[in-house]
């Protein structure tokens, strides 16, 4: 996906104390940079951590790893488990229990669902499924037919038809079907680093497909990472990731299908229940991964007019937008942290400050 992390290597080398039958006895074990990489979320997830030994690395990034299988199966909407059983709930009219995690992450998001305006709503899953963008592989077929989606829309699912009564959800709305696509792999990503830092690891990068995490720093240096060029192989602008911040990017070159000479994005306005136009990518960098992760969609859909409002009503302020006539946007937020590629911006970069006078919209409370 959008981010690539760019070359970056510093070895260290420390001193591992090993306690051996009692006596304790020292032992050279180079602390360098250690890899790995998973599958998951339909994209490759890669883990580098910092400064640790190895072995100890290996093991926490073990655990991190079991966390995201753990998010992969639990919050798949259209496989069999947790979600799927919500799902299957949810259209029988049925409230269902779901696990403490699972309803933190449905309660916050119908927390960035509703201050999006709707834009980014994961109970549109019932859309998504139409259009075939559920499954790993890319759709064959055709779109669907203009009266089925209609049918769909008019059916307006939301997530803010969610109720929670503990860790019991039910929907308002039988036709609501939650595909978390949009902001999952963020909070996976959050996930992991904490599972990361549980077990000693305190600088690594996590980047899976779009989206990057960072813990600590790399040494003496902060986790730098790149924006990929939508247009071409190639890169729109470094950043410096300070520790704990995250950036997710969106967009319609990385999921879609073509057919007549016209692209098809994965991203679904919910308002029309057809693929985001006229954006090619939205990078979103916050403190909160989750929220960068679902407010990048958000701002797909929201378009060159009204994203400056979505994003200061979801609360993100450094965002970076390419349109499909290479128009490039950025909040001075965003400017003050992007390193230009080598030649430069792509474009000149445009500076929109994000209105202060957004007043967010009322949302559920439980
Ligand atoms: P990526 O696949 O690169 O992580 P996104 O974070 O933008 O991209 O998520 C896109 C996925 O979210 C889609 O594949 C679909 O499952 C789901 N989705 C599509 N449109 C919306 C929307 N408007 N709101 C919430 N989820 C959406
Ligand atoms: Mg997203």
């Amino acid at each position: 996906m959008r981010t690539v992390t760019l070359p970056r290597r510093a070895f260290l080398a420390t001193l591992a104390a090993l306690a051996l039958g009692g006596v304790a006895a020292l032992r050279l074990e180079p602390a360098s940079d250690v890899r790995e990489t998973f599958y998951l979320f339909g994209t490759l997830v890669e883990i580098e951590t910092h400064g640790v030994p190895e072995r100890m690395a290996r093991a926490a990034i073990a655990r991190a790893g079991q966390s995201l299988e753990a998010a992969h199966r639990d919050w798949h909407g259209w496989r069999p488990g947790e979600l799927g059983t919500l799902n299957t709930a949810i259209a029988a009219g049925r409230p269902q229990r779901v696990d403490a995690t699972l309803a933190a992450l449905l309660r916050k998001g119908r927390a960035l669902s509703c201050a999006s305006g709707g834009l980014f709503d994961p109970a549109i899953g019932r859309l998504v499924g139409a259009w075939g963008f559920h499954a790993d592989t890319l759709p064959e077929g055709d779109p669907p037919s203009a009266a089925a989606i209609a049918a769909l829309v008019a059916r307006h699912p939301r997530m803010t038809d969610l109720r929670f009564d503990g860790t019991e959800v039910r929907s308002l709305n039988p036709a609501v079907q939650l595909d978390l696509g949009a902001y999952a792999k963020g909070a996976a990503l959050e996930m992991a680093a904490a599972e990361l830092r549980a077990a000693g690891v305190e600088d690594a990068v996590l980047n899976a497909g779009g989206g990057v995490q960072v813990m600590g720093r790399h040494g003496a240096r902060p986790w730098r990472v790149a924006i990929r060029d939508p247009f071409q192989w190639g890169v729109v602008a470094g950043v410096s990731l300070r520790p704990g911040e995250a950036l997710h990017t969106s967009g319609n070159y990385e999921r879609y299908f073509d057919r007549g000479g016209v692209r098809f994005s994965h991203i679904l306005d919910p308002r029309t229940g057809r693929p985001m136009q006229g954006i090619v990518s939205v990078s979103v960098l916050d403190t909160d991964g989750a929220r960068a992760d679902a407010a990048a969609t958000a701002l797909c859909i929201a378009g060159r007019e009204a994203w400056p409002r979505v994003a200061a009503a979801m609360g993100v302020r450094a965002v970076l937008m390419i349109a499909d006539d290479g128009a490039v946007f950025a909040t001075p937020e965003m400017m003050a942290r992007l390193e230009p590629a080598q030649g430069g911006y792509p474009a000149p970069v445009q500076i929109v400050s994000l209105p202060e006078d957004v007043t967010p919209p009322a949302c559920p409370e439980d």
